[in-house]
């Protein structure tokens, strides 16, 4: 069977738009050149909105991870007292860079599917009774698929502590609401290959006033991973301590520009929308869902791969219907899939998905279910405004 492509459900990388492409084709230009200040200023503003941040957005050329990284390191000292609140595999990372640099890591440990409660944390907070230097929060947990209240755990944090807020928005910035200032988040890390439509390359860091300060106290070794170097570059000239990822950098800046014309509102609301499309659908197709509706990102959904036949659906998606899905990470290895649904993802894709999942299904149980699910998800998408 031809297939013009594979069609990528991966919780990163995503797929990339075309006029993404094409602006990271044009021709090269150097990062000491008249023009490279222009493009950086354009892109570290118009991120802004999108990280709900007021100052504008670091962008470092490394994955994802170096932005916890960065964040760890320009914030930490030896033996500085931090929680990690570990609803997952990627708030299990950030704790081990945490100690990596050193620090003493209070781990809030979640069971896997749910989300930390404002209570959680402040029963934590109250019992671990320590002058923590941050307290650190994964905003959507894509090992799970559950977006925690980062909103309501940063008003605790504050309430209890000197602490920075530091927040790992790798795969939802750029999908979902966030305002930095009101919801006292210091420090909102993020990546480019996932819901911000790019190639995996680029890494992101917004910072607040408070964490700069911070950052500019702090004595942990680093050098590549220096804000402070990021910083005075931006501020004095508009460009990178090091050689920027400049095609990138042109890629992000086309992202910023197709999510400023379909609005960042409608964005939000089209991911809301894509969420409910799929999770409908695989409920009537009787697949169980490991998140609530209620704590479901809208960026991602893990189903449960319970029976031996489930077990079977990642391969014959990927092989005989052309969709990649993801498994389980860690102590969900073989327990659950994992669908991504951000960024370049529209209504017609988690339809075609649908259309997949009851073809493999029916294969696989031999009773069909053809057409039950996407007709669900049609009536979705129909009642949305
Ligand atoms: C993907 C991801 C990361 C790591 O990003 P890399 O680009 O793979 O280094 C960190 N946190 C979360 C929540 C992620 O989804």
């Amino acid at each position: 069977m031809l297939f013009q492509q594979q069609f990528l459900y991966a919780p990163g990388p995503t797929p990339v738009p075309e006029r993404v492409q094409y602006a990271m084709n044009k021709p090269m230009i150097g990062h000491r050149s008249q023009e490279f200040p222009l493009l950086l200023e354009a892109a570290a503003t118009r991120l802004k909105p999108i990280f709900g941040s007021d100052h504008p957005v670091t962008i470092i050329a490394a994955s994802g991870t170096a932005a916890l990284e960065t964040a760890a390191a320009n914030v930490l000292d030896e033996n500085d007292d931090v929680t990690v609140i570990v609803t997952g595999a990627f708030g299990d990372r950030f704790a081990s860079i945490c100690e990596t640099f050193g620090a003493n890591v209070h781990r809030l440990e979640i069971e896997w599917g749910k989300t930390c409660s404002p209570d959680e944390l402040r029963t934590f907070l109250q019992q671990t009774n320590k002058n923590m230097k941050a307290v650190i929060a994964t905003y959507c947990e894509t090992s799970t698929g559950v977006v925690n209240p980062v909103h309501e755990l940063g008003k605790i944090v504050k309430e209890m502590t000197d602490a920075l807020f530091i927040v790992d928005g790798v795969s939802c910035i750029g999908a979902v609401e966030v305002d930095m200032p009101r919801w006292h988040i210091d420090i909102l890390a993020s990546g480019s290959q996932k819901a911000l439509m790019l190639p995996p390359g680029l890494a992101f860091i917004a910072c607040s006033e408070q964490a700069r300060k911070v950052i500019a106290e702090t004595k942990t070794k680093r050098f590549y991973l220096d804000l402070n170097r990021y910083f005075s570059s931006y501020d004095n000239e508009r460009s990178t301590p090091f050689t920027p990822a400049i095609s990138l950098i042109n890629g992000a800046l086309e992202v910023c520009v197709m999510i400023e014309e379909e609005g960042l509102d409608n964005v939000i609301r089209r991911h809301q929308l894509l969420r409910s499309m799929l999770r409908e659908g695989l409920k009537t197709l009787e697949l169980p869902l490991l998140t609530n509706d209620q704590d479901a990102s809208p960026t991602i959904t893990a189903v449960m791969t319970t029976t031996d036949e489930t077990k079977k659906l990642k391969k014959l998606l990927h092989e005989k219907y052309g969709l990649s899905i993801a498994g389980g990470q860690k102590k969900l290895k073989g327990e659950i899939v994992r669908i991504g649904h951000m960024g370049y993802s529209t209504p017609y894709h988690m339809l075609k998905m649908l259309n997949g999942m009851e073809m493999a299904l029916t294969e696989l149980t031999g009773s069909s279910v053809l057409g039950k699910g996407t007709a669900k998800a049609q009536e979705v998408w129909m009642q949305h405004v």
